[in-house]
């Protein structure tokens, strides 16, 4: 039996999803394994393409489906789609206008992978550059390394011809200022407001896509945690925690409080229980229970829940999706040929 190497890729894709490893080909022509059963679609089968983001990108799933049904390759599409929300100085938690660290200063995290080639990009504490998740893709395409950090990243941006900006918006400045001067009673800044509430960031965008081909990226990226220690580095630009894909079985990235993902690499878990045959949603739900018990007694409530919450989104190879969070009431963005929505999100604890 002749395979093209693409049909072998489709049925090798079907067979995992159902808890089969196939034997992959390899750039020679050698044999392309036994693959006796064509590929059916496996229940819950949606299409593609697909897009599957944080809710913060019901703009940008729709940018990036349309960009790949003219063709445009899956992570080209998705960078695509977080570059509006980086760019969008009133969101808060990405790009510009992301809450600064505890200095003041804007550190930026993003990472990204491109299913077809099996390649990865990273950078994490960027400074003055507002699209981070290009900067990644950079560093992929143009270096023989996965992550670039710090004032390594900004030179590399700066090299391959980025911007430099100031990423601090007044708005962002005076959060930060807010949060200063409630820092510590008997610190030298006053206090003017009492009752203000002083903002603490969640956000992050992932942002992941198959093509109708079954081509897969993923991209995330951040300004991280509001006001945290200078040099911080998130989940976001950790491969496998950020953001995974592996284009045979699907993609998955994160949202949330990234030291407790980072600590199961939380992305790649999931595209690995994807690989034994668990559905989307209950891949994120098996993954969601791995962080509860890896979550250290400080950050646990009296009872035994996380005192944090962590979202999770996840697609097929095949077109299948989910998103899951830790506590009841998250929703994500789907975009695929009924359009782009946001959909309630599966979750581990009922909220209240
Ligand atoms: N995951 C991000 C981080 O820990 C923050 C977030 O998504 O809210 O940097």
């Amino acid at each position: 039996m002749s395979l093209s190497r693409r049909d072998f890729l489709e049925r090798a894709a079907a067979l995992t999803a159902a808890g089969f490893v196939p034997r992959l080909p390899d750039d020679f022509g050698h044999e392309l394994g036994h693959m006796a059963t064509p590929a059916v679609p496996m229940p819950g089968f949606r299409g593609r393409p697909l897009v599957v983001s944080s809710s913060n990108g019901l703009k940008g799933v729709k940018v990036a489906y349309d960009k790949m049904l003219t063709g445009e390759d899956p992570l080209d599409a998705v960078i695509a789609g977080v570059n509006l929300v980086e760019l969008d100085p009133s969101d808060q938690s990405v790009g510009l206008g992301g809450l600064p660290n505890e200095e003041g200063v804007v550190q930026l995290d993003a990472s990204c992978m491109h299913g077809p080639t099996r390649r990865a990009g990273s950078v994490a504490a960027i400074e003055g550059i507002a699209t981070p998740s290009l900067v990644a893709k950079a560093v992929m395409d143009y270096t023989d390394h996965v992550m670039l950090v710090g004032a390594g990243a900004t030179k590399f941006a700066k090299a391959m011809g980025f911007k430099e900006q100031n990423l601090l918006t007044e708005q962002s400045r005076q959060d930060w200022m807010r949060w200063k001067s409630r820092l510590n009673a008997n610190d030298a800044w006053l206090d003017h407001d009492e009752n203000l509430k002083i903002k603490f960031t969640t956000g992050t965008i992932n942002m992941n896509a198959v093509n109708a081909s079954g081509d897969i990226g993923s991209v995330t990226t951040t300004s991280g945690m509001a006001w945290k220690v200078p040099g911080r580095i998130g989940d976001s630009p950790v491969i496998g925690a950020g953001q995974y894909c592996d284009n045979l079985v699907g993609a998955a990235g994160s949202t949330g409080r990234g030291e407790a993902n980072i600590k199961t690499c939380a992305s790649f878990l999931i595209v690995e229980f994807m690989r034994q045959g668990l559905t989307p949603e209950a891949a994120l739900i098996k993954t969601l229970e791995r962080v509860v018990a890896m979550t250290e007694a400080r950050l646990l409530g009296p009872n035994g829940r996380p005192k944090f919450d962590l979202e999770f989104y996840a697609l097929t190879k095949d077109g299948r999706y989910a998103g899951a969070t830790l506590y009841s009431g998250g929703k994500y963005a789907v975009c695929d040929e009924q359009g782009a929505r946001l959909v309630e999100a599966a979750y581990l604890y009922k909220r209240g």
